[in-house]
């Protein structure tokens, strides 16, 4: 075959995958709610986070790599000492990262992404929330109060209404709870520990680091320092998460948020350690038939570099889309646009939102 031929074929192959992509996005996007499920309503003067249960789900598949040393700690430890949550799976000793941690993590850099994306758009307008022209830059805070009654914070001043509060879930006193809307499985190192654990056992050491809330008055002796294990960088932890009733804000913000938890890190010490690169490997409307144990046994054999071809998906209702490559980034390359959307239909006066039930009469009750 000539070169020429060879690029015509190349170019003919390139037209259709951008069709493609277009058209898989119109399905998958077909599937998910509308964004106005996430806008709360009104209980008693106060707002909460509407209940949608819609039998749909998103699925999304990845491959987290450490980028640094990364400490994955559930447990209280020793004094001055501190070892990675390790297990016994599939043969080989992994370590493990469960995911209560990369719940809580994410959860919080969505939240950042949210209050970032929310004052961009608000100072830009040259507005503030009620419309009148600002003179000095408008806060999240502020929007907060107004929209879902209080300025939200993690983990102990949940509003029950935002956006991240419909996703992630949370409970108030005296004005109810949400159910958490998306689920993480724990996971497991591909790599033994042995390879992957930089322990008492391997040649170098424990690492040794200055004990937290060192007094400095004090002398330094062997106390004041502190020892130690963590996951080395190039580790790498396959990993499941469903979104359920999901809207495709609520997808392209999942994929958003993970990747600016990746700069801020993981695990403990997160402020120095635990930076990671996320691969996405395939986006689902349908739940995975498939385990993070069959994830971990097909990249030990290499299995994995064709994901069409292992990662398969059943939906309840209708046929799943599954999204790969290039269609996933056209997903996340949506969350402008759909925030926008968002933030327009938290402002449209009460009643006007499909979110909002219409009033019952009292003569009922
Ligand atoms: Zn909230």
């Amino acid at each position: 075959m000539s070169q020429k031929a060879n690029g015509q074929e190349l170019q003919i192959e390139g037209n259709i995958g951008r069709n493609k992509v277009t058209e898989n996005h119109t399905k998958f996007t077909q599937q998910l709610s509308d964004v106005l499920t996430l806008i709360p309503r009104d209980v008693n003067n106060k707002k909460i986070a509407q209940a949608i249960y819609t039998r749909q789900v998103v699925t999304i598949i990845g491959i987290k790599t450490t980028a640094a040393r990364f400490l994955p700690v559930s447990h209280e430890g020793y004094s001055n000492e501190t070892y990675v949550d390790k297990v016994d799976l599939l043969g080989k000793t992994r370590a493990e990262f469960i995911g209560r941690k990369l719940k809580g993590i994410e959860r919080r850099a969505h939240m950042a992404l949210f209050r970032e994306m929310l004052e961009s758009i608000l100072n830009s307008r040259g507005q503030d929330v009620t419309g009148q022209e600002i003179e000095t830059q408008v806060t999240w805070q502020a929007f907060f109060t107004d929209k879902f009654g209080k300025a939200c914070t993690i983990p102990d001043g949940l509003c029950v209404a935002c956006w991240n509060c419909s996703l992630f879930g949370g409970m108030e006193a005296g004005k109810g709870a949400t159910f958490s809307r998306i689920r993480y499985f724990d996971t497991f190192s591909i790599e033994d520990a042995a390879e992957c654990i930089q322990t008492d056992d391997s040649p170098e050491g424990m690492a040794i680091g200055n004990t937290v809330g060192e007094d400095l008055s004090v002398e330094r002796g062997e106390a004041s320092f502190h020892r130690y294990e963590y996951v080395k960088a190039g580790t790498r932890f396959p990993f499941i998460t469903i979104i359920e009733s999901p809207t495709l804000l609520d997808v392209a913000g999942y994929l958003a948020a993970v990747k600016l938890a990746d700069q801020h890190g993981y695990g403990k010490y997160s402020a120095n350690h635990g930076k990671f690169e996320t691969q996405f490997l395939a986006v689902s409307t349908g739940y995975p038939l498939f385990s993070v144990l069959n994830l971990l046994t097909w990249l030990e054999d290499g299995a994995l570099t064709n994901p069409q071809e292992k990662l398969h998906f059943e939906a309840a209702v209708g046929e799943p889309v599954t999204l790969f490559g290039a269609e996933i980034e056209a997903v996340r390359d949506t969350l402008s646009k759909q925030f926008t959307a968002y933030l327009k239909a938290l402002e449209a006066p009460p009643g006007q939102t499909e979110g909002e039930k219409p009033k019952r009469s009292r003569k009922g009750k």
